[in-house]
This record gives structure tokens, sequence and C-alpha cells, in this order.
């Protein structure tokens, strides 16, 4: 936990969010300003800073991490595909640090994104 970081405050329900998805090591919930008609965001209970700090000891968890990405792409029935994103950095586009997984779709998507 760490007392500045929006997710943590989500995690501990400081911030309210209408979770989609809950269990022991991951939670889901919507992008509060979605860039596609599905956004969600899947995050690890854990303060991680972003991918690049990912221990070995963390690759069960990212591994959860995506498979609850594609099991919420599926129950929001994204049949013709989506895009997971993980941005790691300023430069990348990070403003939230701690680690999140975005699962966009429900639209056409550019390739290569901006
Ligand atoms: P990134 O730019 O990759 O760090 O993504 C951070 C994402 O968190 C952005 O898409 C924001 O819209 C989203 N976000 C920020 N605050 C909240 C919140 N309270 N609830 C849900 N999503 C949020
Ligand atoms: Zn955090």
């Amino acid at each position: 936990m760490s007392s500045d970081c929006i997710f943590c405050k989500i995690i501990i329900g400081d911030i309210p969010a209408k979770l989609l998805y809950e269990d022991g090591d991951v939670l889901a919930f919507n992008d509060i300003n979605p860039k596609a008609p599905t956004h969600i965001l899947v995050i690890p209970r854990k303060h991680i800073k972003g991918p690049a700090a990912l221990t070995e000891a963390d690759q069960a968890l990212m591994g959860k991490v995506i498979k609850v990405a594609t099991d919420l792409a599926e129950k929001a029935g994204l049949d013709h595909g989506f895009r997971l994103v993980m941005n790691n950095g300023e430069q990348a586009g990070q403003t939230v640090f701690h680690l999140h997984l975005h699962v966009l779709g429900g639209r056409a998507m550019a390739w290569p994104p901006g």
C-alpha cells in the first residue's frame, strides 16, 4: 500500500469503484475516463510501480492479471478483438504509478498506437 496512490485507495475502499472482478490478488474496474466503449483496468492488490518494477516473484501474479483481463474481455463480448495495454513511465503515457493492465475494445483500433 502506498498512501498517495489512487489505485491503493480503491483497493482499501477510500476511493469508490464499481468492481467487475475481485479476488485475493487482483481487482478489476471500469476506467473513469474510457478511451473505448469497453475500457477495463485490471490491477494487482500489491503496489507495484509498473511493469519495469516486476520481479521474478511476481510472475504468477502477472499471469493472473492477464487471465482476468482476457476472461473479462470475453464476458464483455469482445469477440472481434480487444487490446491489452500496459504503459511504463511518463513518456509511454503512464499517469498512475500502480501497475495496471488496460483492456480496450468495442471499436476498431489503429496500429501503431500514438
Ligand atoms: P495510465 O495512463 O496507463 O497510467 O492509465 C491510468 C488510467 O487510470 C487512466 O486511463 C485513467 O483514466 C484511469 N483512472 C484514474 N483514476 C481513476 C479512478 N479513480 N477510477 C478509475 N480509473 C481511473
Ligand atoms: Zn498503489
